[in-house]
């Protein structure tokens, strides 16, 4: 029974030392012969030396293996760097009325200068501009500035939603 127990054993260990042997030899760059390594390790002596260059195989095969763990974190951060510009794009808007906003202001001075020039309104270019976004109700008289509903979340309470339920 033991005698069988340990022929077993050394021939189980051998077919997997065998098998890790070979997906090394296909896991790294190194050219050897698997077979030639596997029966290295049954000689005395000899086996250590290849014991020692199983265990450097082993080692390039990690380091690939870490490779691809810190290649998998570039992808995921380049993804998260992907994502970056649709969560800075919550202020988009912003941006653009805010754009809107400027050129309005200009034109509006361009015009004010020429209406002081003509004389039709004095001391127009001495004015400060200010441009609001109204936003109107169409069925009752409520008003809102662009501001305030991006604050209260709805335009009209009663007639265009009330998206944040706050009744
Ligand atoms: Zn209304």
């Amino acid at each position: 029974m033991v005698i069988f127990f340990i022929i077993t054993l050394g021939f189980y260990g051998l077919w997997w030392m065998h098998q890790v042997n070979k997906q090394v030899a296909a896991g790294t760059d190194e050219n050897f012969s698997p077979l030639m390594r596997t029966i290295g390790l049954l000689i005395p002596i000899i086996n250590l030396y290849f014991l020692w260059k199983f265990s450097m195989s082993s080692e390039a095969v990690v380091d690939q293996m870490a490779s691809w763990s810190t290649m998998r974190r570039h992808l995921v951060d380049c993804l998260d760097a992907e994502k970056e510009p649709r969560t800075a794009g919550t202020d988009w808007e912003r941006e653009s009325v805010d754009i809107a906003r400027r050129q309005l202001v200009e034109k509006v001075n361009d015009a004010l200068s020429s209406y002081e020039t003509k004389g039709e309104i004095a001391g127009a270019t001495g004015a400060d501009v200010s441009v609001q976004v109204q936003l109107s109700c169409p069925e009752c008289p409520t008003r809102r500035s662009l501001t305030d509903a991006i604050a209260v979340g709805y335009v009209c309470r009663d007639h265009l939603g009330n998206i944040r339920g706050t009744e």
